[in-house]
């Protein structure tokens, strides 16, 4: 009883917000707002790009998806990451699916000047969050931000079309000396064209790595 008297009184000092859209919210203990849960959908299935044997991304790129992940990658808002990971379990099912029991979870690295401006790399701390539900799940996979590394800076992908996409990566993915595994899982956080993943699935298939698939955060119709 003093508890829910002292959660009332909290809510009346410092009203929630919803995660997404910023609005006050009528009800403590929830992230979002009724306009923004109903927004969060899963991705349509994922073309896989050559190399990897599936694919498939949590969530749909648009609405409140969208703006929670705009605000954690380009404010570090860890309110709106910590809301979107909440939506997260209901998708397990489906991506346990292009995910092996002992699989290397494997993040695409971070450009070295992008991770100096932002100070966090956004594509590890979903990786780090994917694993761990995933342990949570039962699936007890590795996470290695050890195996890939990129050659070269290269141009923002989203400015470019899918043929310069693919050029733009060419050979910008090296594989540690050394690495292998049955299983790899590549993670991104936003997928496009694929054309990330295809570049680091074909880097790790030169390195003698038989199974590859991929997991993104969400997916995005943009061309
Ligand atoms: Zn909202």
């Amino acid at each position: 009883m003093f508890l829910e008297t002292l959660n009332a009184l909290k809510h009346v000092l410092w009203p929630t917000r919803c995660a997404a859209c910023d609005i006050l919210l009528p009800e403590p203990d929830v992230l979002l707002c009724g306009e923004c849960a109903d927004s969060v959908a899963p991705a349509d299935s994922l073309q896989c790009p050559p190399d990897i044997e599936a694919a498939c991304a949590a969530f749909r790129y648009d609405g409140a998806v969208q703006q929670m992940i705009a605000k954690w990658k380009y404010h570090e808002d860890y309110g709106a990451y910590h809301a979107l990971l909440a939506c997260l379990p209901e998708q397990l099912p489906r991506m346990r699916k292009c995910i092996a029991p002992d699989a290397c979870l494997i993040p695409v690295p971070p450009h070295p000047r992008r991770l100096r401006e932002r100070g966090f790399d956004p594509v590890w701390q979903f990786a780090n969050a994917l694993q761990k539900a995933l342990n949570h799940d039962g699936l007890h996979t590795v996470l290695r931000d050890d195996v890939l590394s990129r050659t070269r800076h290269t141009p923002h992908q989203a400015s470019l079309s899918h043929d310069e996409r693919m050029h733009n990566l060419d050979g910008a993915f090296k594989v540690a000396d050394g690495f292998s595994a049955q299983n790899a899982v590549l993670i991104d956080d936003v997928v496009t064209t694929g054309a990330t993943a295809a570049t680091c699935a074909h880097a790790l298939k030169l390195a003698g790595i038989p199974h590859i698939s991929f997991v993104a955060l969400a997916h995005t119709e943009k061309s």
